[in-house]
């Protein structure tokens, strides 16, 4: 029914040409990076995506180059076990598809060749934005003209399609920060996290060769750390002794190829104005405690394709979306923040008494598993039609 022009050619954005395509609607993705961006860093796909990915083919070719997201062990700083959480029998239930541990270049590779030729124009950028009542003509600064029945942005939390056609929002900086690196995995066979104090450091494995870190760390906002080099680095977090984070450090020579990022959130109240929609983190930025951002992307991308094919105008279509995804994103966006609270405490008895209650929680696997699975299964069809109050 709709030509669909997409800014941003991240995971958002070819999800979303992805998901048109299957459905027979023409996209053309504008990205402003020369090419795909081969960003050093895992990411979680939580069985939410996996779903997803299932629904649209890309979950065999996602996994073809993964660690299967099996269990996730929680530690004190100094290693001792807390809890540890057994995704297995919501898999073998087949309650929920199963999760994975991946390269971002690999997924984003998956995602782009997954598309018709020439879907993805690399190197564009916006000079100008014409939203009429029946369509959008949108110019770059390359002199080329672009006009489609809908525009979607796509383009991240400092999206340049939010600021034009919604307005100035600024994202709300969390009161921490975190590292990003990928070095060799020396033997780490599923998600293992350390809790220390208003700090935090994860271990992915996203394949036998390859483990994916993360770190989380209390940062006032107008004072960004500087780690000039691996001795401050490995000094900074020098609280884990556990010998599976001396391995990590160990293989660090220098700090080029760590990613600090600023944990933001952003949380639009509207999604959509005329012919014009957001998607993923340029309308919904997220903790990334809980590894949902990028999943709520991809079930935004679903959720848009299947409301543009499915009703009888593009803003009906886009009413719906909005409708539709805002309370999912909001609860995910939620336990998102208090499970980075949780992390982030930083004072002797409050972390003594967090790590006792997980220590707790973590005897009632039951229990666990049964909060778990209404969060991570992917929302159908019957649940999403009924939430917005219509009928299929
Ligand atoms: C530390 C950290 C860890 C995370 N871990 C996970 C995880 O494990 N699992 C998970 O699901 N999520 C995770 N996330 C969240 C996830 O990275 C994001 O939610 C996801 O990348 C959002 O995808 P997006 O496509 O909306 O935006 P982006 O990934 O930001 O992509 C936007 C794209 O738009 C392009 N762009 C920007 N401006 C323009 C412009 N003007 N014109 C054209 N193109 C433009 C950019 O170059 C980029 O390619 C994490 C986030 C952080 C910060």
């Amino acid at each position: 029914m709709a030509d669909v022009l997409i800014v941003g050619g991240g995971i958002g954005g070819l999800s979303l040409a992805r998901e048109l395509s299957l459905r027979g609607l023409r996209a053309t993705v504008l990205e402003k990076a020369p090419q795909l961006d081969p960003v050093g860093a895992g990411i979680i796909m939580n069985p939410n995506a996996m779903r997803v990915l299932e629904r649209n083919g890309l979950a065999d070719a996602v996994r073809a180059d993964s660690s299967p997201y099996l269990l996730r062990e929680t530690c004190d700083a100094r290693g001792r076990k807390l809890a540890l959480r057994d995704y297995r029998p919501l898999y073998d239930a087949g309650k929920l598809a199963r999760g994975a541990l991946v390269h971002r270049a690999h997924l984003l590779d998956v995602l782009w060749r997954s598309l018709p030729s020439d879907t993805v124009r690399f190197g564009v950028g916006i000079r100008d934005i014409v939203l009429g009542s029946a369509g959008v003509r949108l110019s770059t600064a390359r002199g080329e003209s672009f006009e489609a029945d809908l525009l979607v942005g796509a383009d991240g939390i400092h999206s340049e399609v939010r600021r034009r056609v919604f307005g100035e929002f600024s994202p709300v900086y969390m009161g921490y920060r975190s590292h990003r690196l990928v070095v060799d995995n020396t033997g780490i066979g599923h998600f293992t996290e350390f809790l220390g104090h208003g700090r935090r450091i994860g271990l992915v494995p996203i394949s036998a060769k390859r483990l994916y870190v993360w770190t989380t760390f209390n940062s006032p906002h107008d004072r960004p750390p500087r780690f000039d080099s691996v001795a401050d680095f490995r000094n900074f977090f020098r609280e884990f002794t556990d010998p599976r984070i001396a391995a990590v450090f160990s293989q660090l020579r220098s700090m080029d190829g760590v990613i600090l990022t600023a944990i933001e959130e952003l949380d639009l109240e509207r999604w959509a104005h005329g012919r014009a929609a957001l998607l993923g983190d340029a309308v919904h930025a997220m903790t990334p405690n809980i590894g949902q951002g990028a999943g709520m992307a991809m079930e935004d991308a679903a959720a848009l394709a299947e409301e543009l094919a499915g009703k009888e105008t593009p803003e009906k279509a886009l009413e719906s979306y909005a409708r539709r995804r805002r309370p999912r994103v909001q609860t995910v966006m939620r336990v998102s923040r208090e499970v980075g609270a949780d992390g982030q405490r930083s004072g002797m008895i409050e972390c003594w008494l967090r790590n006792r209650r997980l220590q707790q929680e973590g005897r009632n696997a039951e229990k666990a598993l049964a909060e778990l699975e209404g969060l991570l299964r992917y929302p159908n069809e019957e649940e999403s039609w009924a939430r917005s109050g219509t009928s299929p």
